[in-house]
């Protein structure tokens, strides 16, 4: 069942307008979230960061926080889920042809869930190859990484780069070089015994697996960097890891033709168990 504007439709009804200016201009927003044993994770922090997207696209958000959290548990339940990825989607809505929003006077609300599917395991217990993208990722000035927006074309781009490197991740630089993100993730590295990520001024989403990870990091009183680093801070560095809501920590083996890591590394099974309890500790809660 998907939640379609105000309510539960089967799958194959779930229609929208191909007039829908999230089809023609990826004018709109997203979120991905996780449940586990049937528990949003983070709930208020990805409402936060969807509300944040949305106005920064002067997108009225057409329900309040506690209604759309009724309604992801509404989908999650009609669906019988417990480990679920969750997208809670909102577009710009139905509208003629053109870019002004005041075209489109009611936005198109759609969540989806579905069962979590594991990643594979040799994934965790042997990493996965990146490669540094060509595909720059957008300038902040010129459409911000900081809003979940549907116009992704930017980490498409990067993906198709990645795919055919071989690689599994495709990690893009800002317009001036310096390390943002993945297309999908956020980066970490550890380089004698210091937690290295790009700071939320290269221009990137500021994840929420991320800042988890830095308070995880804090409590365990491992030194952090937050800053502007090049591909050859990472070239020297002892572990990678990347990182996003579905994948959690999930350790890099390599850059494809360029260097191999160990992997997982100590700092990276460590912080991935920090994770997990915090998850654990979430869940226990908020039951
Ligand atoms: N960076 C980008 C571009 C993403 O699309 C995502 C999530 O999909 C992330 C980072 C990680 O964000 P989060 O940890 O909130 O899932």
């Amino acid at each position: 069942m998907i939640y379609l504007n105000n309510k539960l439709v089967p799958r194959d009804s779930a229609r929208i307008s191909v007039f829908d200016h999230g089809f023609l201009y990826g004018d709109g927003i997203y979120e991905t979230l996780r449940a586990y044993d049937g528990v949003v994770f983070m709930f208020d922090e990805h409402i936060d960061r969807l509300f944040r997207s949305a106005s920064m696209i002067e997108l009225g958000v057409p329900k309040s926080p506690d209604e759309i959290k009724k309604a992801v548990y509404k989908t999650i339940e009609a669906n019988r889920l417990k480990e679920a990825v969750i997208r809670i989607t909102i577009s710009r809505g139905a509208g003629p042809i053109g870019l002004d929003p005041a075209l489109c006077p009611e936005p198109t609300f759609v969540i989806f869930a579905s069962q979590f599917r594991e990643y594979p395991v040799r994934f965790y217990r042997k990493g996965v190859n990146i490669t540094i993208a060509g595909i720059r990722r957008n300038y902040s000035r010129a459409l911000d990484p900081r809003i979940k927006s549907l116009n992704f074309l930017n980490n498409v781009l990067a993906k198709i780069e990645a795919k055919k490197k071989g690689a599994y991740e495709a990690v893009m630089l800002n317009h001036r070089g310096y390390l943002a993100e993945g297309t999908i993730s956020n980066i970490f590295f550890i380089r004698d015994k210091v937690l290295y990520t790009p700071s939320p001024k290269v221009g990137i989403l500021d994840g929420i697996t991320r800042g988890i990870i830095l308070d995880a990091a804090r409590e365990l009183q491992i030194k952090i960097r937050e800053g502007r680093f090049r591909p050859e801070d990472v070239y020297g560095s002892q572990e990678v890891f990347i990182s996003n809501t579905t994948m959690e920590v999930m350790p890099v083996a390599g850059i494809v033709k360029v260097m191999t890591f160990p992997a997982p590394g100590d700092f990276t099974r460590l912080l991935h168990k920090a994770y997990k309890k915090r998850v654990a500790e979430y869940i226990e809660r908020e039951r």
